[in-house]
């Protein structure tokens, strides 16, 4: 007979013997004073360099001004799903404000970006008849799980490779609906897809896109709807999904696209339609970061400015960043014990805070330690930060081979 126990731990032995075992930070992050947080690990204050408050909009006074007060005013949860009672008057003008920022008809809010894409996928793939899904082989674990969910055919196409998703569109039947899946930003790489060329041969074959712009929300563009907005393709792509939780600083996820396929997911979604509505706090949270960042290019430009300061300080000192477009700073450490170690070695002697990336997150052999400069770092932090992973790296002697980026894509 099986010893329960047992196994559970037999499980969780494998994974320490592969160094990816996963061992929280706990912080206590600190209003007005972020990137600092008290962990509670060390007892100390640790600078943080990984979070996906790519902005500093969690601790924004129009932000937590407009949480309290909606919490002043109309209480603390929604009172229930959408459909029984919980659909308020914040999450309404929050969706009026999504469909503006992306110019889409309607948005539909959720519990989070990961269940917005499980759900909105496996709707989408589920109700089209007999559809075929095409999905980049670095889409997340969330579209991955909504597109497995949906039981459609799936076929991946190489990351970013537009001749290999041409050639699986080619060889399918023209007359099957068909969607494909991808991302903007893919926030282990720092990478950016080929949106337009990608919509391209969406029209060529008669498919529908859905793209996860969730790390380029509040980032790209002048109004911080995206790389799409950027790049002037937000008409072009189907569906645009992103989170309310990195850049907007709050909560949540969503879905912008014409008002029959959001309603089509709103009534037949079991992710949206049977779960508690996010509530007011944080809805009216969200809005003001959105409407903030619509009319304010402050935080972006800083953070940009940033993100190129460390980059050059960090290949300077002989620091492997991997190649980036984007905010996304990704040190090869390209092993999955050393990457640990590197982030303790950090943590314990520098307070500095840095999470190692191991896998399944990403490719074995591509362990990494991935940095995230914010508007509020300081050129001091900055400093200190290059002057520790040097220490760190000659101690541990970690000197990644960058040819196993290819090998891995
Ligand atoms: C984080 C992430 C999500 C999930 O968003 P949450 O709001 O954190 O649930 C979806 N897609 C990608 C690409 C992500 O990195």
């Amino acid at each position: 007979m099986i010893n329960y126990e047992n196994y559970f731990t037999a499980s969780i032995d494998r994974l320490k013997k592969e160094g990816r075992y996963r061992v929280f930070n706990e912080l206590e992050r600190k209003a007005g004073s972020f990137p600092l947080a008290k962990s509670h690990i060390t007892g100390r204050d640790v600078t943080v360099w990984c979070s996906n408050d790519y902005l500093g909009m969690g601790q924004h006074p129009k932000v937590t001004t407009a949480m309290a007060e909606a919490i002043g005013r109309v209480g603390a949860g929604a009172g229930g799903t959408r459909n029984i009672s919980g659909n308020h008057h914040h999450m309404v003008m929050l969706e009026e404000t999504l469909a503006e920022l992306h110019h889409k008809e309607a948005a539909l809010v959720m519990t989070s970006g990961y269940v917005t894409n499980e759900a909105s996928l496996s709707t989408l793939g589920s109700m089209l008849p007999d559809c075929i899904i095409y999905s980049d082989e670095f889409n997340h674990a969330s579209m991955i799980h909504g597109i497995k969910n949906s039981k459609c055919e799936k076929h991946v196409f190489r990351h970013n490779d537009l001749e290999h998703l041409e050639s699986l569109l080619q060889a399918s039947d023209p007359a099957r609906p068909k969607l494909i899946a991808f991302e903007s930003v893919y926030s282990m790489d720092g990478d950016i897809s080929p949106i337009k060329d990608i919509c391209d041969l969406a029209d060529k074959y008669n498919a529908i896109t859905y793209l996860d712009e969730v790390h380029a929300v509040g980032m790209y563009g002048d109004h911080g709807a995206g790389v799409a907005e950027r790049e002037g393709l937000m008409d072009r792509v189907t569906v645009i999904q992103g989170t309310l939780g990195k850049a907007y600083g709050v909560m949540g996820g969503y879905i912008t696209g014409s008002h029959a396929l959001i309603d089509m997911v709103r009534s037949y979604a079991p992710g949206f339609i049977f779960t508690t509505s996010l509530p007011p706090a944080l809805t009216a949270g969200a809005n003001a970061s959105i409407r903030h960042l619509m009319q304010c290019d402050e935080e972006r430009e800083r953070q940009r400015y940033n993100v190129k300061v460390l980059n050059d300080m960090l290949k300077k000192a002989g620091i492997p960043v991997m190649p980036t477009m984007s905010h996304i700073l990704p040190v090869l450490v390209a092993d999955a014990v050393l990457c640990k170690k590197a982030s303790d070695m950090l943590l314990n002697q520098f307070d500095i805070y840095v999470q190692p990336i191991n896998f399944p997150t990403v490719p074995r052999g591509t362990e990494r330690l991935r940095l995230t400069p914010t508007p509020c770092h300081t050129h001091e932090m900055m400093f200190e930060l290059t002057r520790a992973l040097v220490w760190v790296f000659e101690r541990l002697g970690i000197k990644p081979d960058m040819s196993v980026l290819k090998k891995a894509a």
